[in-house]
């Protein structure tokens, strides 16, 4: 499940493979964008916004287009992978949304993107505008994600955490792990969080850690099933105090629509120890 760090990871990997070069070829695999042609641009940069992707692209010279921005998300299920010339995918090519082939051969392709859309770099902010500070990002302001955390604060804290526009690039197995590391209730409001400023500053060492890691992990074990205090480990007994870890759901409640942010159907999923975190 793609969180902040795997989209921070892609761009990276995107940015070493694509920046400064010109493609060769582009060819878009969604209706709407079906006869983009993108062949001759440049590709400046690929930039990650919390869980957004952005490959920012100059005109051919003598073209007098507007910078374009390649926006994606990779949702539940997406990925972009870098090929070397000739490289076979490690993906189905039926998944393929968007394939970028660079002058000098390499390819980026995007899989099973959730979202696949291309505007005017200067337009940005209507996709990432809302974002609240970015948990990786240069932009990074702690005080202000908790400030806007407080600023709901009778909402439970596992939904608040996953609202990109309190602070952007934690998903659901971070705000799981974060809750039980907190000992606090998912379904608990953020009022009753004891310490906040430690929740959000222990959020961003998670993702820091874990962005140079190849696999998620946010206990510091080392066997395989040492990645996760209860994410994923419903049944099995708490790592603090044996007892058996719970399997929920939780959802924002009808009258707190309007305004919210949407919650993924599968982002519902909570994982929580009863004893370590008691209900609210
Ligand atoms: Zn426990």
């Amino acid at each position: 499940m793609p969180e902040g760090d795997n989209v921070w990871q892609a761009a990276v990997r995107l940015h070493a493979g694509l920046a400064g070069k010109r493609l060769a070829a582009s060819d878009f695999r969604v209706p709407s964008l079906a006869t983009l042609d993108l062949s001759g641009w440049t590709v400046l940069e690929v930039a990650s916004r919390g869980k957004h992707l952005l490959h920012r692209l100059a005109p051919p010279p003598d073209q007098a287009d507007e910078p374009l921005s390649i926006h994606s998300h990779l949702k539940m299920e997406g990925s972009w992978h870098v090929y070397a010339p000739g490289e076979r995918w490690r993906k189905p090519a039926h998944t393929a949304r968007v394939v970028l082939r660079a002058e000098d051969g390499t390819s980026a392709v995007g899989f099973s993107l959730g979202v696949l859309e291309v505007m005017p770099t200067a337009e940005e902010g209507r996709v990432v505008g809302h974002l609240g500070p970015d948990l990786l990002g240069e932009d990074w302001d702690a005080d202000r994600a908790e400030a806007n955390l407080r600023a709901r604060p009778d909402r439970a804290i596992g939904l608040a955490l996953l609202d990109q526009r309190n602070l952007a690039g934690i998903g659901n197995i971070y705000r799981n792990e974060l809750c039980f590391l907190a000992r606090v209730h998912p379904a608990a409001p953020v009022a009753a969080v004891a310490d906040l400023p430690k929740m959000v500053a222990t959020a961003r060492r998670l993702l820091e850690v874990n962005r140079a890691r190849p696999s998620r992990n946010t206990t510091g074990g080392f066997g395989p099933r040492d990645d996760s205090w209860v994410y994923g480990r419903a049944g099995q007994p708490c790592k603090r105090c044996r007892t058996r870890i719970v399997h929920a759901t939780l959802g924002e409640p009808a009258e707190a629509a309007p305004g919210t942010w949407p919650v993924e159907q599968r982002e519902r999923d909570i994982y929580y120890c009863p004893s370590c975190q008691p209900a609210p």
